[in-house]
């Protein structure tokens, strides 16, 4: 017989799961993007001199990245319910025991790379005519695209983007039992400080970075180049994808070199940045644990 005074219970449970994500998902997408905004404007100077596009973003770009992202950020909002919702259910496990670390490292990396493919693959599809009209277009209003832009879906496209959490941690569950929640929670923090970081218009990374033991890893230049062009750079986090595919621009590391110039800077502004860069960083992935 159901236990009729665990009703409203449930609906308290619910509603606190509601503000928690809410709060969560709009707190990361104000938070990177406005710490990424001010980083911008504080070292102006450094900033002009690297920025990818000679276009800039006018008052209608950054109000209309600004108001989808809001509405993206409800659609996050009841996916993150809908997560918390299989987990009460026991669909999804999360692992509560003391963490071991280097298995933790394992779960977090599993988490990004899966991510990437996916994000490759279903940025593909939306690049299908009927698809791009019906829903990727809007976030390809942004030629030039700003920090805010990193949340800046159609409803359709922001469901598509925001499954990836719970059917990656249902497969997850089933073959391993489940994940670390600061795993997750570091994989969301990744993801949106990567996000907005390709969206920044500015190359935020180092000169000769593509030629790197870690050049796999994307640049703010890769992406640029698939909002001012178009047909290629469908990557998120890595190169992997677009070069095993055939689709990566073919003067991506040429324009790369050309913008991200090494610069000279003395030891003062170099720490300042470093510093910024790090507290920005440690305030929002504290913020949000907390
Ligand atoms: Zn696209
Ligand atoms: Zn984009």
């Amino acid at each position: 017989m159901p236990d009729l005074n665990s009703a409203p219970e449930l609906v308290n449970d619910i509603v606190d799961h509601m503000i928690g994500a809410f709060t969560f998902d709009l707190g990361r997408y104000l938070i990177a993007a406005g710490a990424l905004s001010l980083l911008l404007w504080f070292f102006g100077k450094w900033s002009d001199a690297r920025r990818i596009q000679s276009r800039r973003a006018g008052i209608a770009d950054y109000k209309r990245e600004f108001l989808s992202s809001m509405r993206t950020v409800l659609v996050f909002g009841l996916t993150t319910i809908t997560t918390v919702l299989l987990e009460a259910a026991g669909w999804i496990s999360v692992m509560t025991t003391e963490i071991v670390w280097p298995l933790f490292a394992i779960q977090l990396a599993a988490m990004i790379v899966a991510h990437d493919a996916y994000f490759y693959w279903m940025h593909r599809w939306l690049h299908n005519k009927t698809m791009f009209r019906f829903s990727h277009l809007h976030h390809h209003k942004s030629r030039t695209p700003t920090p805010w832009a990193a949340y800046s879906f159609s409803s359709f496209e922001a469901m598509a983007e925001a499954a990836f959490v719970p059917i990656y941690l249902f497969a997850f569950s089933i073959a391993f039992g489940g994940m670390y929640p600061f795993a997750i929670f570091l994989f969301l923090a990744h993801m949106i400080i990567r996000n907005v970081m390709g969206h920044a218009g500015i190359e935020l990374f180092p000169a000769g970075w593509t030629r790197g033991p870690l050049g796999w890893i994307t640049t703010t230049t890769h992406h640029d180049l698939h909002h001012s062009q178009g047909n290629s750079n469908f990557g998120l986090y890595f190169t992997w994808w677009d070069r095993m595919m055939g689709t990566e621009h073919p003067e991506y590391e040429q324009r790369f070199n050309a913008i991200a110039k090494p610069i000279r800077m003395n030891v003062r502004a170099a720490s300042n940045i470093s510093i910024a860069a790090f507290a920005s960083l440690a305030l929002a992935t504290t913020v949000q644990w907390i």
